[in-house]
């Protein structure tokens, strides 16, 4: 098989600690797997509630900050040993885009220098014409005409023109990863379905994966291919997305999903939530068991000192439970990933 666009292996982020540093330690992030091909382009969501690690995994895939074990590889090249050639192909094939487009945006300048500037440094374009016909696809793509946004400044734009034209700004590039963190959690409804919507066209028309970071579940049951569950930083259950949803392995997806009244695809997770946060216990230590023992129906005693393996419980879904362990399984291994049978 052709070498992934994007892997990472055993991805563990720590913060604080360190040798002569005392204080608390939290596991952001623990042995997080994932293989992502370039053909075909996939919406991948990373759902978790807040704390759960999602920001810190953006972080690591957009070399923003570096694991403190496992590796990140694009194109089968750590991101952290590229050369010149490789970083540039990098910082342009993988695009972000944040919560609050306002922060990216820098006050003073009109919204086209950002464009400019992009251009500039990837050194898109040769002429004045060439660089003004790149910037009016990308706006189209996202359903914004140029004569409307470019002249303004950051402020008098609304808030889904500003995230619409940093999906813009991001697909001028042409990159094959976009990561965006928590795009739509800042937009009114109607405005959600419509950068949704962009993004599936992305996928489809244009080949852009996109690692769609969210604490709503029912977005991304409208748009993901594949889902990682994320509990405490670590992944409490992953694969297909309609398949993780709809038949929840993991008793603390079990219980999140239950908290989703369907069909109501307004009502967010965590407005409604049975689960309370406040027990970080269990991510001070690596060498802790499940994270969700303290507050699991089915706990087991070895539970709280063994982390569960990913087992695999159907054709493109695992999960880390210990209830699954007897499992027969149905199919090999999946490439890359932490997972016992
Ligand atoms: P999410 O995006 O899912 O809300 P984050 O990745 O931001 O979660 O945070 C995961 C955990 O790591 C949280 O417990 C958070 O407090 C901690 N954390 C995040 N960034 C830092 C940092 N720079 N220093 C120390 N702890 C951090
Ligand atoms: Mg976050």
């Amino acid at each position: 098989m052709s070498t992934p666009l994007l892997e990472l292996r055993n991805v563990t982020k720590v913060y604080g600690g360190g040798f002569l540093r005392r204080g608390p330690v939290t596991v952001a992030l623990q042995d997080f797997n994932l293989t992502l091909y370039e053909q075909p382009a996939k919406i991948i969501t990373i759902a978790g509630e807040s704390g759960s690690g999602k920001t810190t995994l953006a972080n690591l895939i957009l070399g923003f900050i570096k694991p403190t074990a496992g590796h990140i590889l694009y194109r089968g090249q750590d991101i952290h040993r590229m050369n010149r050639h490789q970083r540039l192909q990098y910082r342009r094939e993988v695009q972000a885009v944040f919560q609050d487009p306002y922060e990216v945006y820098n006050p003073f300048y009109r919204v086209k220098h950002i464009f400019d500037m992009a251009i500039r440094n990837f050194q898109l374009a040769r002429s004045r014409e060439e660089s003004r016909a790149l910037i009016e696809e990308a706006l189209n793509v996202v359903g914004l005409r140029a004569e409307e946004v470019l002249e303004k400044y950051p402020h008098q734009l609304s808030g889904g023109q500003r995230q619409r034209m940093m999906v813009a700004r991001a697909f001028l590039l042409k990159p094959r990863l976009i990561v965006a963190d928590e795009p739509v959690s800042m937009v009114d409804a109607s405005l959600r379905a419509m950068i949704l919507d962009i993004m599936m066209r992305l996928r489809d028309e244009h080949q852009i994966s996109f690692l769609y970071i969210t604490h709503d579940l029912s977005t991304a049951y409208q748009i993901g291919d594949e889902i990682y569950i994320l509990y405490q930083g670590t992944v409490a259950e992953c694969g297909d997305t309609v398949t993780v949803i709809e038949h929840p392995k993991h008793p603390y997806v079990q219980l999140l999903i239950n908290a989703i009244p369907v069909p109501d695809p307004d009502v967010r997770w965590g407005e409604d939530q049975v689960i309370t946060l406040d027990d970080e216990e269990m991510r001070t230590s690596i060498h802790s068991g499940c994270r969700f023992y303290p507050r699991c129906r089915h706990r087991m005693a070895h539970c709280q000192h063994t982390r569960p393996p990913l087992y695999r419980v159907g054709e493109n879904h695992y999960v880390t439970c210990f209830l699954y362990e007897e499992q027969p399984t149905p199919a090999p291994l999946a490439e890359g990933a932490d997972v016992k049978d």
